[in-house]
């Protein structure tokens, strides 16, 4: 919502920018033309000048040369004397010699009253001009003593002609007027050369003088009547002719006054290849300006484009950062939940930390209990016996029976015996471990276990099956401890067999790379799956009362433990129970260096 301006704007100025780039190229294209245009016209301008001013030199100096030629012709004392008073025809050739050398169309001479005397062109009649009444305004300057001045105007088929008059006088007497003709041909002539058309006009704006032949005898107006004049200049010596209805080239009129005749010398200069030029170069700016404009469309685009990219970079980046945001807003709750969940976890062991050792209090309180039960039982009944039997032979000595007494104290001798074995196991239980460490020969060891279960194997007719590696397997221990946990495992296995129809014991001994492993099975009860666990606690025992203290185990598993070992109870698949003891074997030279 708030973009959408921005947008708008931006259209907006592109808008703008595009109808300012057409706007200055149309400015740009009309001011190159109209500057070409200026500067061409200028050069025509000055070119036109220099040319109408060269033309009109050339009219203004043939016109000078014969206004000088009458008053001269006229003052010398040899035509006036040759003309009027001797009256002699015999010499009519001399006007034509003057004529021929100066180069004049005709001079002649005329009485006071106007009629020709003699003239130039009396050979060819039908070229002289006549008398007085074809130059009266001349003829009346003439006699009354000035240079009189008259224009024979032409027709497009004749040139114009200008005649110059002298009076002809001896002292006081006025004898006739002496006439020059000029024909003015000469000068259009001259002005052929020029290209461009160039006329004079006179004092009544009639065409006296021109290159074109047909714009002779026409008066200014009439010249193209559709031309729309157009002044360019302050002195208005130059007008653009412009064709109205398009046709034909528009013109430029340059105008140079001639202020002795009161004339006036134009020159049309064809302005349509100065139009031309401004058109090209109009043109050529418009192109110029095009490319330009392009160039600068393309770099208005450019940046829109990049700041477009810019927007659009902007965005993705602060996508990017709500995101990271909204990441790092997920991770503080996990990392909130992760913290409560440990603190619940602190508490459920700090829990369980309780209730373990609640347990093993409560687990030593019964080990106390059984313990102090069957100690209790084992020590009460041999002392009640110990009593009675003390009481008897106390009897039977004071009845002087002495030798009778005697069987009683050796009873109390042996359950004396019985009741120091029993403190012994006890000691042994209590004693401390790692002391006495060496390397002992398993082999030996099942040997000397095996000789001192001899008389109750006997006894008791049952196969033992005995397998034993070829090689002797040292560890690290206590020999006679070692001992007393196989003697322990064997008799164990004894008791179990004791019901079973085919009793078999086997024990086995192998390597299992670096570990002596001994195993005792039998077949017989095996053990109860819940009693299980509790086997190697002290004074847990199955057994009847004065049969196990339930300290076999506990102990050897102590003993194993103290030699780095294991000591493990399982029931075999097909009934009874196994013991398995792991050891870690020792380097077999040790017990040779022994
Ligand atoms: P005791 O032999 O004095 O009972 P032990 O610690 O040696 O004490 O044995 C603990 C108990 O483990 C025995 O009471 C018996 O229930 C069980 N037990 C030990 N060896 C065997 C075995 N080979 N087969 C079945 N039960 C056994």
């Amino acid at each position: 919502m708030i973009r959408r301006p921005k947008r708008l704007t931006w259209r907006r100025m592109k808008f703008g920018i595009g109808a300012g780039l057409v706007l200055a190229t149309l400015l740009i294209v009309w001011l190159t033309g109209l500057a070409s245009l200026r500067i061409t016209l200028a050069e025509s301008e000055t070119r036109a000048n220099a040319n109408l001013a060269v033309q009109t030199a050339v009219l203004e100096r043939l016109l000078d040369k014969f206004r000088l030629l009458s008053p001269l012709l006229a003052r010398s004392p040899d035509i006036a004397s040759f003309y009027f008073k001797e009256r002699a025809d015999a010499e009519p050739g001399i006007a034509a010699i003057a004529a021929g050398m100066s180069g004049a169309e005709e001079i002649w001479l005329m009485d006071a009253t106007g009629k020709v005397v003699v003239s130039s062109q009396d050979s060819v009649p039908a070229n002289a001009i006549g008398g007085s009444g074809r130059i009266p305004h001349a003829f009346t300057q003439a006699s009354q003593g000035q240079l009189g001045r008259e224009l024979i105007p032409g027709t497009p088929d004749t040139p114009s002609n200008y005649v110059f008059a002298s009076p002809l006088r001896t002292e006081e007497t006025f004898l006739g007027v002496l006439a020059v003709r000029v024909s003015l041909d000469d000068v259009e002539q001259a002005w052929a050369l020029s290209k461009d058309p160039i006329l004079a006009l006179d004092g009544n704006d009639r065409v006296v003088v021109s290159n074109v032949p047909d714009f002779r005898g026409m008066r200014a107006g009439e010249l193209d009547p559709g031309w729309n004049v157009v002044d360019l200049s302050l002195t208005g010596r130059m007008q653009l002719l412009l064709p109205s209805a398009g046709a034909g080239n528009a013109h430029m009129q340059l105008t140079s006054d001639l202020p002795v005749l009161g004339w006036q010398v134009r020159t049309l200069v064809d302005i349509g290849d100065a139009r031309r030029q401004s058109g090209w170069a109009m043109l050529v700016a418009l192109l110029v300006c095009v490319i330009a404009a392009g160039g600068i469309w393309f770099l208005i685009a450019r940046r829109e484009e990049f700041m477009r990219e810019e927007r659009r970079n902007r965005a993705a980046a602060l996508r990017l950062e709500r995101r990271v945001q909204s990441r790092t807003a997920e991770l503080r709750r996990a990392n909130a939940h992760l913290e409560r969940e440990v603190g619940e976890r602190q508490q459920a062991e700090e829990n369980l930390r309780q209730t373990q050792a609640e347990l093993v209090q409560a687990a030593k309180l019964a080990t106390l209990g059984r313990m102090s039960a069957a100690l209790s039982h084992e020590y009460n009944q041999p002392l009640a016996a110990i009593r009675s039997d003390a009481e008897i032979a106390e009897m039977l000595i004071d009845r002087g029976r002495a030798d009778e007494a005697k069987g009683n104290l050796t009873r109390i001798g042996g359950m004396v015996k019985r009741m120091a074995e029993i403190a012994k196991t006890l000691k042994g239980f209590t004693r401390k471990s790692g002391t006495d460490i060496k390397p002992v020969s398993l082999r030996q060891v099942i040997d000397e276990a095996m000789l001192l279960l001899q008389p109750q194997i006997k006894q008791s007719g049952f196969v033992l099956s005995v397998d034993l590696p070829d090689e002797d397997i040292i560890v690290a221990g206590g020999r006679i401890r070692l001992e007393q946990v196989v003697i322990n495992l064997l008799s164990n296995a004894l008791d179990a067999v004791q019901a079973s129809p085919a009793p078999l014991i086997s024990l086995s001994l192998k390597r299992e790379g670096d570990e002596a492993v001994l195993e005792v099975a039998d077949n017989g009860t095996g053990i109860d799956e819940e009693a299980l666990p509790q086997i190697f606690d002290p004074f847990f025992t199955t057994k009847d009362v004065g049969a196990g203290l339930g300290l076999g185990l506990s102990i050897a598993y102590k003993i194993v433990h103290d030699f780095s070992g294991s000591l493990k109870a399982a029931n075999r698949d097909g009934g009874g129970a196994v013991f398995t003891m792991r050891l870690p074997a020792a380097d077999e030279t040790v017990l040779a260096a022994e």
